[in-house]
């Protein structure tokens, strides 16, 4: 069994993997997946932005690098256009030097967009990874008109939303599919004009419940007439910040008599060990995918086939290993970060719509580039394997770039989120930290205490207050688009930071680790992301569809 050079740990190399690795002609991987993982993923950031200078324009922007990256950052309408040539970058490769290090000093000259834009986004500047219009500080997300929305596919007109998917007019949802009108609520699919639902399937006008199907006019569990509900909602105000408290407080006492599986995943074949995956096949130790098929150790990805060790990855794309970011329709991607609608790429960074290149970094629309630099096709083909014949000699092809390449500070990458470290052992890893002072004075600021109770007693005025985070002290505004809302759906104003609200959902979820416990049924031992001292009803597959439907 080998074992990890990074976090010394033995790990499995299973007959599939080797099968993969020698079908797309890589050496064996010598990190165990999780740090693989890890690797990857300190070169994502998911979420942090940061005021810079956009190095071309000199204009202030929104950007996922901090002011003093080592990194050159250009504002996205400036990067997608032609006024700059990545290919100017271009250079010889030099075979008496390493491979990482020639990549490294590429890469760091090209410049990168400030935040991971996608072409045709239309007023979402601060948002990363958004396809859509007017959004606002969503991350990977394709939707219209949403706001502080993580992860989801084709939402519209909703807020504080995360990992979901066809929705609209949604607020304060996770793991959502289909929703109409829902709020409040995780786990639920095909409901609408609902709230505080776990855990449900389609189901309408429904006000607290828990591993409900196919019903409706259901009050904190009880089955009512419709003209029984009708009269219990209208006792209810959500608008008041006060009532809401309490409804939420009794929302998270009534979940506790739910059942949950030991794994949740939705309509998936042949998956094991994974977690929350939504119409997958034959997937092994995945986190996090939508409709992916024949891939082992991807998280966060979708609509995908045979991806291996990759993550963020996906939208029709196939055959991906060591890949963050990017696909829309990629073929053949190794060692990629954000790449996207291109085939036969490896160790290549922030490329669009190309195909065969190796080791270049902002390319669009190009093919047989090395190190920036064109070639003609037979002399590329040439030359790069001369390139990775000598660099897997070397022991780095075969590898993700390098820690020290990251391109943002370790505590700034999802990384950090999923693989929390110390500034110490980061450094001792190879990556690197960097401090950021937020700002702790605001002016005009204002206490959640001293907020309005109601939302009918907000007036525009709140706009240009600062609201201090009741639980983490960060300073907030509110915009108009998320006062119009709350406004015409009857919600109060937030009492937390957005960012507190993000991990309040993700507390939501369950995390990536797998436990074997007992099935509170029927005593079956099984694998789920609910540890064992957890008191939750958990029940094995068998046991919950028995008992649910
Ligand atoms: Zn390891
Ligand atoms: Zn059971």
């Amino acid at each position: 069994m080998p074992q990890c050079q990074n976090c010394q740990k033995e790990f499995t190399i299973y007959p599939e993997d080797r099968e993969f690795y020698q079908k797309i002609e890589v050496p064996e991987p010598t990190w165990c997946p999780d740090c693989c993982l890890m690797r990857r993923l300190a070169f994502r950031n998911e979420r942090n932005l940061y005021q810079r200078k956009c190095d071309a324009t000199g204009k202030t922007i929104i950007s996922l690098f901090q002011v003093d990256s080592p990194y050159k950052v250009y504002e996205p309408d400036y990067w997608w256009s032609d006024k700059w040539e990545p290919l100017e970058y271009g250079r010889d490769y030099d075979f008496s030097r390493g491979f990482f290090e020639q990549i490294e000093e590429l890469f760091r000259q090209v410049p990168r967009a400030g935040v991971l834009s996608m072409r045709g986004a239309v007023n979402c500047d601060y948002c990363s990874s958004t396809l859509g219009k007017n959004c606002y500080l969503c991350f990977l997300w394709y939707g219209n008109d949403c706001l502080y929305c993580t992860w989801g596919l084709n939402v519209n007109d909703s807020v504080d939303l995360l990992h979901t998917e066809m929705c609209e007019i949604c607020y304060q949802l996770t793991d959502a599919r289909r929703c109409y009108n829902v709020k409040f609520s995780h786990q639920c699919y095909d409901c609408w004009d609902s709230a505080f639902l776990f855990d449900c399937r389609n189901c309408h006008d429904c006000f607290g419940g828990v591993n409900l199907r196919n019903t409706s006019y259901v009050f904190w569990g009880e089955k009512l007439s419709k003209e029984e509900y009708e009269q219990r909602l209208k006792t209810i105000d959500l608008g008041d910040y006060e009532q809401l408290e309490k409804y939420n407080q009794k929302y998270q006492e009534f979940k506790k008599q739910a059942i949950y599986r030991n794994l949740e995943y939705l309509k998936s074949i042949n998956c094991h060990h994974c977690e929350y995956v939504d119409g997958c096949k034959n997937c092994y130790e995945c986190f996090d995918l939508w409709r992916v098929e024949d891939s082992r150790y991807v998280y966060n990805s979708g609509e995908c086939r045979e991806a291996v060790n990759s993550s963020y990855f996906g939208m029709n794309s196939e055959l991906a290993y060591e890949c963050i970011g990017g696909g829309t329709g990629a073929y053949n991607l190794k060692f990629c970060e954000t790449v996207r609608g291109s085939a036969n790429m490896e160790y290549c960074a922030f490329c669009h719509n190309c195909h065969d290149c190796l080791a270049c970094s902002g390319l669009q629309n190009k093919k047989y580039c090395l190190l920036n630099k064109q070639y003609g096709k037979k002399e590329y083909k040439e030359l790069a394997e001369k390139i990775k014949k000598q660099a897997r000699e070397q022991g780095e092809y075969g590898q993700f770039f390098p820690l020290r390449m990251a391109l943002y500070p370790y505590n700034d990458s999802y990384a950090h989120v999923l693989f929390p470290k110390t500034q110490e052992e980061v450094v001792t890893m190879g990556g690197w930290w960097q401090d950021f002072q937020e700002k702790k004075e605001y002016s005009n600021q204002i206490l959640t205490q001293d907020l309005p109770n109601h939302i009918r007693e907000v007036s525009d005025d709140i706009l240009d207050r600062t609201i201090i985070c009741a639980e983490s002290g960060r300073g907030f505004k509110i915009i108009k688009q998320e006062l119009d809302f709350y406004q015409k759906h009857n919600l109060p104003l937030p009492r937390f930071h957005p960012e507190v609200r993000h991990q309040h959902r993700l507390n939501q979820r369950r995390a990536r680790q797998f436990f074997k416990r007992k099935c509170s049924r029927c005593g079956k031992i099984v694998e789920s992301t609910i540890a064992v001292a957890d008191p939750r009803r958990v029940y094995c597959e068998d046991c919950y569809q028995k008992e649910i439907y």
